[in-house]
């Protein structure tokens, strides 16, 4: 994962938001190769290893959904520039390539299959489980596949895309609370983030971040 998402970063457990203390063992460049992420309200523990960040066991994936247009996608994303990240989940993840060639905002993938040679650099890796760990308003925009399109996911997302970024989910899935549906086609809606959640975004504060 890439450094500067360290600041974005909450312990996805059930307690008042908080950032995550880093200890970093291994950094390539810009990205966290080995680290180790602490919660200090809760104490919980979570890995940098290989350059993932392991929040949780992955939500399984759906190999027989249709392969994801980068064009197209980035379309709906409609993320021309951006220093917040976009995410991408699960299978959606396939097109970060592409999304990159169109876009030069940061990239988060959730639960996602490694990035292959022509895939961006600028990728942040994370396995996640039902509750996202992201602060409020720290992405641009989001695009879910089906095995991530849950209610707490998109609740989740809800709350991590800024006001005005979009959430891109199949068409099967319900629209969450605090979105506005933007399009639809018989294989996904495009929703606009309406509301401001609240959080730890306001306090303006760094997480500590130690290299040794
Ligand atoms: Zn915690």
């Amino acid at each position: 994962m890439l450094r500067d998402l360290l600041d974005a970063l909450r312990c996805p457990h059930d307690h008042d938001e908080s950032w995550l203390v880093a200890m970093v063992h291994r950094a390539d460049g810009p990205l966290l190769v080995d680290a180790d992420l602490a919660c200090p309200v809760c104490g919980s523990e979570f890995a940098v290893r290989d350059g993932v960040a392991a929040f949780a066991q992955a939500v399984g994936g759906a190999e027989l959904e249709a392969a994801t247009d980068p064009l197209r996608l980035a379309a709906q994303l409609g993320v021309s520039d951006s220093a917040l990240p976009i995410l991408l989940a699960g299978r959606s993840a396939q097109a970060g390539a592409g999304i990159a060639a169109v876009t030069p905002a940061p990239q988060v993938w959730i639960n996602a299959r490694p990035p292959t040679q022509d895939a961006p650099l600028a990728v942040s890796r994370l396995t996640v489980g039902a509750r996202l760990p992201l602060g409020v308003a720290t992405l641009a925009a989001a695009a879910v596949d089906i095995p991530h399109a849950t209610p707490a996911l998109l609740d989740g997302l809800v709350r991590a895309v800024r006001p005005g970024g979009r959430l891109v989910a199949p068409a099967t899935m319900p629209l969450p609370s605090g979105v506005r549906e933007l399009a639809r086609d018989d294989r996904d809606w495009v929703a606009e983030i309406t509301t401001q959640a609240s959080g730890l975004v306001e306090l303006r504060r760094r997480a500590p971040d130690q290299v040794g």
